[in-house]
């Protein structure tokens, strides 16, 4: 049975302590599994749909998402009126949250 303090060598197969960077049976140095995870990958590739939901969230009143990608004709015009009467930019966030907004170049950004 593997312990939770304990991992098995990717090399070789031991069992060895998790906090172990090399592997005392084959010497041999054990990947970080934030480094190279799969899920990580994926979380790095939706942050600019994560920063552009926070963004309408928090400052949709000032077109803020609009002006991170970079929709400035749109942007300006929430920014002056106030993210369209607080009903444009409401739109926008689900928009964005179904993941139908589009970046300037009309690519829809999604979650994932
Ligand atoms: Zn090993």
């Amino acid at each position: 049975m593997q312990k939770e303090y304990e991992k098995y060598c990717h090399n070789c197969g031991a069992v060895i302590d998790k906090a172990a960077e090399i592997c005392p049976k084959c010497g041999v140095r054990q990947a970080r599994l934030s480094n190279n995870h799969p899920e990580t990958v994926r979380l790095d590739l939706s942050s600019k749909w994560l920063i552009t939901l926070l963004l309408c969230a928090f400052l949709g009143y000032f077109g803020a998402h609009r002006f991170y990608n970079e929709k400035y004709g749109t942007a300006i015009l929430q920014l002056i009126t106030f993210g369209g009467f607080g009903i444009w930019y409401i739109i926008d966030l689900i928009i964005i949250i179904v993941g139908h907004f589009k970046d300037k170049n009309g690519e829809y950004i999604t979650m994932n």
